[in-house]
């Protein structure tokens, strides 16, 4: 007997399997890759997730599809219909060629497969169940054109590596940056994902780059990017940069696709640096979307099982001509004619967060400062206040009647009886706001979906302390999911705030919650309402018409302790006849 055995075909598989699969995200990443390389035009991507994780994975495309033979074949370990030898992998233009993708996921988990090759009877499609490597069931069945393939039990049979999984928002986390990833390389297709029901993120079909990073990031910052372009003999530049005003702490946000795989690259991401030169601190970061054309037989694609990373020959002139793409792109772009259209702030309160906005402005200050109000601001408070309108009955102040305001701060208003009141609009908004999340707090009201989730991407201190505040966080109503490095999606908010388009007001609120006074607050769920209260609230310096005036006094109101801010400052002050003509000697 010899101590040296072939193993047997099941257990390489599964070793292989540990090789391309690590987490569902690789599971999501080789079937839409497939997908793509099916030409599809349209993908769906479902994931379904209970308390115990991520327990399926579908992937539909409208693609070639396959016939029965095909499919079957499909699962062989090796099987692929893209390469046929070492030679074509110089000028491979397909994502997979190693043919392993199904084999290894077929090996630690259940697959089901329902293909039908275009432009075939209707009735002509195949479907295919594989479990743990074998072939469970195999039958005709009518299908649309184009493959549907679902993956369920992922690691049944492998408990090591199921317990090496992390947290399920973890790993939604990872499989949303595998889409995103994907819908930035690939214009061409329609992207959709969608979780429990739900839509999660859509791009279409060859609307352009900037309107997949606007799909994906949001407008703002996608109308903020300057183009980049550049050129060689054998390397083709484009795609989009930040101004150097928006930067990052990691250099988690520079996305780079070479021939249309996206892929991760120290090099890359360093060259995109080195062309901002000093118009960037010496360690932050710049977003961008790259998109690279290189003469194929200068990729190396086959250095990484899961082909994440790419060996590049000419690596220095490829390097050295994005640094200049870059270096150009930002000079030929008149960085500072074009202000941003808030006033810049330079009060900086976190690293890689937006500042905190500018204190209220001080009575005296306003007089050499004239007010205006500017229409953005002005449908801001609006959309403030009318997220805290109450049916309520009580009315705790007196009647009072606004008159104006001073300073853009305090209100200025009129009672019956002749007395002068001044409301601290912040203050009396923030009392609002905070009676009312404590409330939903109390009632476990939950958080509303934002309409786009707000993207941060942040240092890695800052990332590791938000990282620790998530379960605080999701007790005051916040759903906060990081996906990639350092990289966090902030997808819902407490209800009270209502589905806040304003995403500085999301970013400052979670910056205020990673200040050490939130941390090491007595009362951290207490901290969290404050904080909601402050940032939500109307701001001082914001101008407000007679009748969003009017609309915060009757709020304010109907509070129960209208009195005070929660801070127990004096949310209303009272001059009554008396004293004013005490102050004028009547
Ligand atoms: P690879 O992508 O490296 O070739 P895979 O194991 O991922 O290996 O897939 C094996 C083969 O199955 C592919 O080469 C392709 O011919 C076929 N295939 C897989 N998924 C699809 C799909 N969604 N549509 C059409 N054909 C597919
Ligand atoms: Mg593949």
């Amino acid at each position: 007997m010899t101590k040296i055995r072939v193993l047997d075909p099941e257990t390489v598989n599964q070793i292989a399997a540990g090789e391309v699969v690590e987490r569902p995200a690789s599971v999501a990443k080789e079937l839409l890759e497939n997908a793509i390389d099916a030409d599809a035009t349209s993908i769906l991507l479902e994931i379904t997730s209970d308390m115990t994780g991520i327990t399926k994975i579908r992937v539909t495309d409208n693609g070639e599809g396959m016939t029965a033979e095909e499919a079957v074949l499909a699962f062989h370990p090796h099987a692929t219909s893209k390469i046929r030898d070492i030679a074509d992998l110089s000028e491979i233009r397909t994502l997979g060629f190693r043919g392993e993708a199904l084999a290894s996921i077929a090996a630690v988990a259940e697959v089901t497969l329902v293909t039908r090759p275009r432009g075939g009877d209707a009735l002509a499609g195949t479907r295919i169940v594989v479990r743990g490597g074998e072939v469970v069931e195999k039958s005709e069945v009518g299908a649309p054109e184009g493959t549907t393939v679902a993956v369920e039990r992922l690691f049944y049979n492998t408990p090591a590596r199921r317990k090496f999984l992390k947290s399920r928002n973890t790993e939604l986390a990872h499989v949303y940056a595998v889409a995103e990833s994907l819908a930035l390389a690939h214009g061409e297709v329609a992207f959709r994902v969608v979780q429990n029901g739900k839509e999660r993120m859509a791009t279409q079909r060859s609307g352009g780059a900037l309107n997949t990073i606007a799909g994906l990031y949001g407008a703002e910052l996608a109308r903020s990017l300057i183009p980049v372009e550049g050129r060689l003999p054998f390397i083709r530049i484009g795609g989009y940069i930040s101004r150097p005003s928006e930067n990052r702490g990691t250099p988690s946000q520079i996305s780079v696709s070479i021939n249309g795989r996206s892929i991760s690259s120290r090099q890359i991401a360093a060259a995109v640096r080195e062309g901002y030169g000093t118009l960037l601190p010496k360690d932050r970061y710049p977003v961008a979307f790259l998109d690279l054309a290189i003469d194929t037989d200068l990729v190396d694609v086959n250095v990484h099982p899961t082909k994440r990373e790419v060996r590049l020959s000419r690596e220095r002139e490829i390097t050295g001509a994005i640094a200049a793409a870059v270096n150009e792109a930002l000079s030929r772009h008149d960085l500072a004619r074009e202000t941003p259209a808030e006033p810049v702030q330079q009060q900086i309160t976190l690293e890689g967060i937006e500042p905190a906005p500018p204190s209220p402005p001080s009575v005296a200050e306003a007089g050499a400062q004239p007010y205006t109000a500017d229409h953005r601001s002005l449908t801001l408070s609006d959309k403030q206040l009318r997220r805290t309108e109450t049916e309520g009955r009580e009315n705790l102040l007196p009647a009072m009647e606004p008159i104006g305001q001073v300073a853009a701060t305090y209100i200025v208003a009129e009672g019956t009886d002749g007395t002068l009141y001044l409301v601290d609009q912040h203050a009396a908004h923030e009392r609002v706001l905070y009676d009312q999340v404590a409330e939903q707090r109390n009632r476990d009201a939950g958080s509303q979906e934002l309409i786009m989730p707000v993207v941060l991407s942040l240092p890695p201190k800052e990332a590791a302390a938000l990282r620790d505040a998530i379960p605080l966080l999701a007790d005051g109503g916040f759903v906060v999911e990081e996906f990639g490095r350092d990289t966090f999606a902030v997808r819902a908010v407490p209800t009270a705030l209502g589905a806040v388009e304003d995403p500085a007001t999301v970013r400052e609120m979670i910056a205020d919650l990673l200040h050490d006074e939130a941390k090491t607050a007595p009362d951290r769920r207490e901290a969290v309402t404050c904080i909601v209260a402050c940032r939500g609230a109307v701001k001082a310096g914001a101008i407000l018409t007679p009748e969003q005036q009017k609309r915060l006094i009757t709020q304010l109101a109907r509070t129960k302790t209208p009195w005070t801010c929660p801070h127990g400052r004096p949310t209303v002050v009272a001059f009554d006849k008396r004293k004013l003509d005490g102050l004028f000697k009547r």
